[in-house]
């Protein structure tokens, strides 16, 4: 037995399973050429970065749209210090919400569902262990008792670059020299130890690497002593990932770019072990344009969108989210899309080929104008089931808490939800009446973007407009004077009936305004406005301001059928009580 062997049974007495134990135990997956196995591998840190959410995304699409494809859910906890408790719970739920429901992996109940398992790290240490063993056994890594041996790694700035540059890190590190006699003698004397890989890089060595996306690179290769196993028997990233996405049978990593810069390692990592490479694919930060108008990176620290639970707390519907996420994610969903306006998002033929490799903007403007498009082809039924979901699952003091998490920029609806929930089941048939209003027709109201707007976008219909003076009607009385608005609404008062037609209702309003100096002939006001206090549009305005305070608002003649002769004349008595 040569002193490799002798060595690594020294340092992992109670290792007995060997490699192939596990290859055995996890085999090939025996699917069809080309199907993909891809991985979301979160580190349980905190809540879901919108970043992590695009690459689970990116995984969940690359496996399905290969036959049998299968995505796993791996959590990675091998770093306890930056452990957050309950963050692997609200990884799963923030993809369950989105309909992203692992095949396989670490579950809710925090369980293993599949045969590859465990897929919780801190469960599958034996397994590293085995397979670091074996590393000792060839010579190929070796014991380092040095205090706070990671320390020692130097942690390099701006890593990216100086890997395009191709420099490189030369550390062997000493301890690599230490002969089996010093070894045992250090396991005497109760010293911890770490496992280094034996790196065979030297300077100048260059190594290929190639992601998916951005192609083939060559880059300087792995020249250090990396750490394999750290001196709590547990593995950092590197070492894991080789190991797990090995006998996880995964295809195609689907990492952060951050990863870029020690992929090397990883190379050099999986060559040691003999494991076959696997595809990459890094994904590149998504950026927004910042305060002084540059772009920069979406900063967990300044922007309330980088957490995914800002969207799910501001309402905005999951199919939204997602289908933005495509928009930015391959560059033809786009014109598939504006070819098939009605398609389910599943039925597009996602290519991983096609995702960009510069920080994409992430632009929630554009994310909003996604959503009103969506919400505004829902049916009535829809928007109220959905928003009444929203508001009973946002039912605590949702003005404090979107402060503290969406941001003190976040504009919090001004009703309570809990409040609104009540409402909208105590007045069902009201609220569906209210939001049939402008849907369903070719061209329906975008006006919507998420359900936590329509308590105040629809405050009139609610009883949430509440005037108590001329301000808090959204509008100018200079063009028209509050005595010309009174008089108008007041004698409009006597005559409308809800139970007229539209061109009954219409014909009143152009009576009134007549008798009241306004033109109804659009022509003749154009000609000589100064004879007219204004044309039917203004009339028209006057009642929409008495009816919902503002100049803008979906159909009048609906609101005011959907509202009845009883609300409206209270609205404008109302309107009445502030002009005089
Ligand atoms: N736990 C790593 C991360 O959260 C996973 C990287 C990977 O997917 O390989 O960045």
């Amino acid at each position: 037995m040569n002193d490799y062997k002798k060595i690594a049974d020294l340092l992992y007495p109670n290792i007995t399973k060997t490699p192939e134990d596990w290859e055995k135990q996890y085999p090939a997956r025996n699917l069809p050429e080309g199907t993909e196995i891809t991985r979301f591998a979160p580190s349980p840190t905190g809540y879901m970065h919108i970043g992590h959410f695009f690459g689970a995304n990116l995984d969940y699409r690359i496996a399905k749209s290969t036959p049998n494809g299968q995505f796993l859910f791996r959590l990675e906890d091998t770093d306890k210090k930056r452990e957050i408790v309950g963050s692997d719970i609200v990884a799963l739920k923030t993809l369950a919400y989105y309909g992203i429901v692992p095949d396989e992996g670490f579950t809710i109940d925090r369980t293993n569902n599949g045969k590859y398992g465990p897929y919780r790290q801190s469960d599958r240490t034996e397994i590293y262990q085995t397979y670091a063993k074996k590393l000792v056994a060839e010579g190929k890594a070796f014991p380092c008792f040095c205090e706070k041996p990671e320390g020692k790694q130097e942690v390099l700035e701006n890593r990216e670059q100086q890997l395009t540059e191709g420099k490189q890190v030369v550390e062997k590190d000493p301890c690599r020299k230490l002969t089996l006699s010093e070894i045992e003698a250090n396991l005497k004397a109760g010293k911890k130890f770490c496992i280094r890989l034996k790196s065979n890089g030297k300077e100048g060595d260059k190594v290929k690497v190639n992601d998916v996306v951005r192609g083939v690179r060559e880059v300087g290769a792995n020249c250090k002593d990396v750490v394999l196993i750290k001196d709590n028997g547990i593995p950092p990233y590197a070492f894991a990932h080789a190991v797990d996405d090995h006998l996880m049978r995964t295809t195609t990593v689907v990492r952060g770019e951050e990863w870029i810069s020690t992929w090397p390692q990883h190379v050099e990592i999986f060559e040691a072990l003999g494991f076959t490479p696997l595809k990459y694919i890094h994904t590149p930060v998504l950026c927004k344009i910042g305060e002084n108008g540059n772009k920069r990176k979406i900063s967990k620290s300044k922007d309330p969108e980088a957490d995914m639970r800002f969207y799910i707390q501001a309402g905005l519907p999951q199919e939204a989210v997602t289908e933005y996420l495509l928009n930015i994610m391959n560059s033809n969903f786009e014109d598939w899309r504006a070819k098939n306006p009605d398609a389910n998002v599943n039925d597009f033929p996602f290519s991983a080929k096609k995702i960009g490799t510069s920080s994409p903007f992430f632009d929630i403007v554009k994310l909003e104008d996604v959503s009103k498009n969506i919400i505004s082809k829902m049916t009535a039924e829809e928007v109220y089931s959905r928003t009444l979901d929203w508001a009973e699952e946002f039912n605590y003091d949702f003005e404090e808490e979107s402060k503290v998490r969406l941001g003190a920029d976040y504009k919090a609806p001004s009703v309570n939800p809990a409040e609104f929930a009540m409402v909208l089941k105590t007045n069902k048939e009201f609220a569906i009446k209210t939001f049939s209003i402008d849907r369903g027709t070719a061209k329906p109201r975008k006006d919507i973007a998420k359900w936590s707007e329509v308590p105040t976008y629809f405050n009139y219909m609610f009883g949430y407009f509440n005037p108590t003076s001329l301000s808090d009607y959204d509008y100018d009385f200079t063009k028209i004077t509050p005595e010309v608005a009174n008089e108008f609404i007041f004698d409009y008062s006597k005559v409308y009936s809800s139970a007229d037609e539209k061109d009954v209702w219409f014909n009143k309003i152009k009576e009134v305004a007549e008798r009241h100096g306004f033109a109804t002939d659009n022509k003749l006001y154009k000609a000589n406005p100064e004879n007219y206090v204004g044309n039917t549009a203004d009339a028209c305005t006057l009642i929409r301001l008495a009816i919902t305070g503002r100049t803008n608002s979906p159909d009048l003649f609906s609101i005011c059928a959907v509202l009845g002769d009883n609300l409206v004349q209270q609205k404008i008595q109302k309107f009445i009580d502030v002009l005089i």
